[in-house]
């Protein structure tokens, strides 16, 4: 699953152009009818998370079909709270359990460990969103994602480690070897988009926007020198913050997420609390 942000009403249907010849490949190999239960699971996998983000009124750009699975662009994730979020995220993995507890033989296994896989906590797994989505709430945003940019960095090791013995010991089977090389691939594009994801959700939030009932504060005490930089390290999913700046053991000001935003995209302004306080 992929998360994505701009408009285009239709969802567009694309298949990679390795697909037909990577199945073509499996069929000359004999393992065809594996595979192809495997991209059966992988369908099933992704239109789970597509029926869970229509309940919930999302809409999807694109579902591109890959040899190595599929991706699913759902937009506006950011727009649903964190429980609707977590469903939409953890909707693949669990109907893929559910199939393996009611399957039996190779699709059955391909199920779990299609379930197991996307349960590791790295980019772009779902573990990986899932554990952003709640460190996020706890630690912020910016925090959770580099935590889990570390973590995928790990698992990719283990994977490229774990994927060298399996092709000495499986005759040259290097499905985990290739496993691991593309985590690392699209860790350095996951960096990039949980930077938009952080500008766009946290631009895009407005104190009035949310329905009187439902606001809930963090409250943070600075010191007037504290950089932007590391008020933004603060802002959390769900939780509207605000600023509170001291000087010499008194509160001297209230300085909300929206002002902080605002001036930490804005070129030329100052870079501390206080200089916010002299802006205005
Ligand atoms: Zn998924």
């Amino acid at each position: 699953m992929s998360v994505s942000g701009t408009k285009t009403p239709r969802v567009k249907i694309q298949i990679h152009p390795t697909l037909p010849p990577v199945i073509l490949l499996a069929f000359a190999l004999g393992r065809g009818r594996e595979f192809l239960l495997v991209l059966l699971a992988v369908t099933i996998h992704e239109l789970s998370h597509v029926l869970v983000g229509r309940f919930f009124k999302l809409s999807v750009k694109r579902f591109v079909l890959t040899p190595l699975g599929e991706i699913a662009e759902i937009e506006k994730m950011e727009s649903l709270t964190e429980i609707p979020r977590l469903a939409v995220v953890l909707a693949g993995p669990l109907v893929n359990f559910l199939l393996f507890g009611i399957c039996q033989g190779y699709f059955a296994t391909a199920n779990l460990a299609l379930c197991l896989f996307n349960l590791l906590p790295a980019y772009p797994m779902d573990g990986g969103r899932f554990w952003h989505i709640i460190l996020g709430r706890r630690l912020g945003v910016l925090r959770a994602g580099r935590i889990v940019t570390r973590w995928t960095r790990f698992f990719a090791g283990l994977l490229i480690a774990a994927g060298l013995v399996q092709a000495v010991l499986f005759s040259y089977n290097i499905s985990l070897f290739c496993a691991g090389v593309y985590l690392i691939q699209n860790n350095r594009r996951e960096k990039l988009r949980l930077q938009w994801d952080f500008y766009r959700y946290f631009t895009a939030r407005r104190l009035e926007s949310i329905p009187l009932k439902k606001r809930t504060f963090k409250c943070f005490l600075f010191d007037g020198e504290t950089s932007l930089l590391a008020m933004l390290q603060e802002l959390r999913w769900d939780l509207y913050s605000v600023f509170l700046i001291a000087h010499q053991e008194k509160i001297i000001a209230a300085i909300t997420e929206g002002a902080v935003i605002k001036a930490a995209y804005q070129p030329g302004a100052g870079r501390r609390a206080i200089d916010l306080l002299k802006n205005d």
